[in-house]
């Protein structure tokens, strides 16, 4: 690069960092993924680097965030308050160990502190004579706002300190289990400044965005956004209406008490009042920091925070004096990136697809984007509702969240960057396999084809299903295959399969006659499957393998089953009443008892019990618990299709549970599974666990990866 170009490009990369800290801090409404402005950053510091001349002290790589809004009086902070650098691999903390070595001599003994990164938003407390007197944001680093009325609603803030009773603050070293009794100078400290993290947890950000949404107005792209959206408001009312919460990890100018390391600060402010992040630990060996490093990059979806990283920070305060900082970063801490798990792309298309039992859901079309390391093409988009409050649009960027094994969703529109050319879209009214008009059950957020006997879309979903592993078990069939026999009107029910000859095939594509023969012997063969396979088969509403076997086993026949009555199925141990009335519901339908005699007719087995031997569909053995309210099903429902698929419910969260399934406004449970490191879910969560099946009995959405 030519070095006008370079101070062209250096040039524009500045005026696009400067705004995009503006929408960022200022406006907390952020046009570009984190991941895309940090490849800015990286871009503007690699090229200063190389052109040294071109260095100016207010470009963007010097600073912490941006200027301050004009809405709140501006605070000078006593210290300037930093950010952090990064370290994106293990080599990168390594690496950066060696710099500190390096800098407070090769045999100096070293300690970490280490401790989640929460991605919130960065705030400083002075107290005087044991009193809140200041909070402010970090603003640029230098300066930040006053935001003192809004902070005193934030749960965890203090407004005054606890007396440390005796001066004395008794710390036990983890590491060796010994305790050291510090004698402090005063109760309280004569002025402390107290700085931490302003954070929103997940599941409040969900349901904060619901309720925006709802009410017509526009969402956050992510949680530390909303956190911040939230501490900014004008009137202090509305902040104490969000559920902000709040960690202290580090202490500015103290006066009255001296303190000499990290470790000891963070004893120091939990017991003068402040709530500090109980995962924080303190090692002398190098290598269990890269332990609890790659330990919680592996529990990060386990957090009920969103957590970027981890901090390590060196313990020992007299070293971090000695290291200093460097730009706007501490040489004496660095945060080690998580991957990102949003990221801003294109919406191309919204796609419907129609589920086994008629439910249309859609899907985004997107344009390719990696998150964390894949490559994603396809997010849910819930359903109508929540596409119309969100106004999302065909060609708008989007926010897209992909966080553990919950499918990649559509956060909401960035109408920022609009340049009008954007499609409203609505929902479909007619089906779009069959055109039969779209119905929507009352009180269920899902549209349904009711044309549940002919449409072809449903159809080759429920062919798939009966042929699948846990169903019929027919080798050969895919979904492919269904589609061509659909659509080549081979067959019109399941029990057409049955019914297939080998001149049909005669032509088509694929179909040589070693191939037939095999299918046919296949279709043959799957004739004898035990009764339960069958019943699954059927695709009835929340009927799995393990409700399947319950039933064949009590009633001996599917005639049997036909004829038990709601109370006859919850006498089963592990039917519930949702299960039992899909049961009944599913026979009452004349379509469906024709499928039967169909099927008895081409000679399947209609009757015995299960194998002994029971088989589970993967929840076997795994226990949940609930929490909070979920999307689309209701509690009852959610526990009935645990149980239907092997899977037992529980009351409350012990070190045994396997998972908690969170919706909005989950409370202690949720908070109970984060300490114990138990893997929480949502709904969407829990349905990829049983394949999809539960609200609308669907299948998976077609994910491109
Ligand atoms: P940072 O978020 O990378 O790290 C520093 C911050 O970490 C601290 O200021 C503090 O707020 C926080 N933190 C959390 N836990 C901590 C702990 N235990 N100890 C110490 N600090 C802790 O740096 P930054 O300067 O706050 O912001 C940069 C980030 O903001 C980047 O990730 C960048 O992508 C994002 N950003 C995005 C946009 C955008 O338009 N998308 C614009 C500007 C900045």
């Amino acid at each position: 690069m030519s070095d006008t170009d370079a101070a062209r490009r250096i040039e524009e990369l500045r005026a696009a960092i400067r705004e995009h800290n503006y929408r960022y801090y200022v406006l907390d409404e952020p046009s570009v993924s984190d991941a895309e402005y940090d490849a800015l950053m990286r871009e503007l510091r690699a090229l200063e680097q190389a052109h040294p001349e071109l260095r100016i002290p207010d470009s963007p790589t010097q600073r912490v965030g941006a200027p301050v809004s004009s809405q709140f009086a501006k605070v000078r902070h006593p210290q300037p308050m930093l950010s952090l650098g990064n370290a994106f691999d293990e080599s990168d903390l390594r690496a950066w160990r060696e710099r500190v070595l390096k800098l407070l001599g090769e045999d100096s003994p070293l300690a970490f502190v280490v401790e989640p990164k929460i991605d919130g938003l960065a705030i400083a407390l002075t107290y005087r004579e044991g009193r809140l007197s200041i909070g402010a944001t970090r603003g640029d680093g230098e300066v930040g706002e006053d935001v003192t009325a809004n902070l005193r609603t934030v749960g965890g803030v203090p407004l005054s300190l606890r007396p440390i009773a005796d001066c004395r603050l008794q710390i036990a070293d983890p590491e060796s289990g010994q305790s050291t009794i510090y004698n402090l100078q005063s109760a309280i400290p004569q002025s402390i400044e107290v700085r931490g993290e302003v954070y929103i947890r997940i599941a409040d950000f969900e349901a904060l965005n619901n309720g925006l949404a709802a009410a017509g107005e526009k969402v956050f792209s992510n949680a530390r956004n909303s956190a911040a959206g939230s501490l900014r408001q004008k009137d202090p009312a509305l902040t104490a209406g969000r559920p902000l919460r709040f960690f202290a990890y580090q202490v500015g100018p103290v006066e009255g008490v001296e303190l000499t390391s990290q470790w000891q600060t963070l004893q120091y402010l939990r017991e003068i009042g402040f709530p500090v992040n109980r995962d924080a630990r303190r090692f002398s060996d190098f290598d269990a920091v890269l332990a609890y490093c790659r330990e919680w990059m592996a529990r990060r979806d386990s957090l009920e925070y969103e957590a970027d990283g981890i901090v390590v920070k060196i313990d020992d305060f007299a070293q971090q004096r000695e290291l200093g900082v460097v730009g706007r970063d501490p040489r004496w801490a660095i945060a080690y990136k998580f991957p990102a798990r949003e990221a801003t792309t294109r919406l191309l298309n919204i796609s419907v697809n129609v589920g086994r039992t008629g439910v249309i859901t859609p899907g985004a079309e997107l344009e390719p984007v990696l998150i964390g390391g894949v490559t994603v093409r396809n997010a849910s988009l819930h359903n109508a509702d929540y596409i119309a409050e969100r106004d999302i649009r065909i060609g708008d960027y989007v926010t897209v969240k992909r966080a553990g094994d919950v499918i990649p969703y559509v956060i909401g529109p960035i109408i920022s960057r609009r340049d009008g050319s954007e499609q409203p879209w609505a929902f479909p009214e007619r089906c779009p396999a069959c055109d039969t008009p779209l119905e929507r059950v009352e009180g269920e957020a899902a549209w349904r084809c009711p044309n549940f006997g002919i449409c072809p879309a449903q159809l080759v979903r429920r062919v798939e299903h009966f042929v699948g592993r846990g169903a019929l078990d027919i080798v050969g069939i895919g979904e492919k295959q269904a589609e061509l026999f659909v659509s080549a009107g081979l067959i019109a029910d399941v029990a057409d399969l049955y019914m297939l000859k080998g001149e049909q095939f005669a032509g088509m594509e694929g179909f040589g006659p070693k191939k037939i023969a095999n299918l046919l012997a296949a279709i043959e063969e799957s004739k004898s499957r035990p009764l339960d396979r069958l019943i699954v088969g059927l695709g009835i509403r929340f009927v799995g393998s393990v409700a399947a076997q319950d039933l064949a086993n009590h009633f001996g026949s599917l005639d049997a089953i036909i004829a038990a009555g709601q109370a006859d199925l919850e006498a089963i141990d592990g039917v519930g009443p949702v299960v039992a009335a899909s049961v009944v519901d599913f026979f009452q339908h004349p379509q469906n008892l024709a499928l039967v005699e169909k099927l008895r007719a081409a000679g399947l087995t209609l009757t015995g019990g299960a194998p002994r031997e029971r088989r589970g569909d993967g929840l076997e053995g795994k226990t949940f618990v609930l929490t909070g309210t979920l999307p689309t099903l209701t509690r009852e429902q959610a526990a009935e299709l645990i149980v239907a698929h092997g899977g037992k419910v529980s009351e409350s969260v012990s070190k045994k549970t396997s998972y908690v399934v969170a919706g909005t406004s989950a409370g202690s449970k949720l908070a109970k599974a984060t300490q114990l490191g138990v893997q929480v879910l949502d709904e969407a969560g829990l349905l990829g666990l049983v394949g999809g099946e539960g609200a609308g009995g669907e299948g998976q959405l077609g994910l491109g990866f």
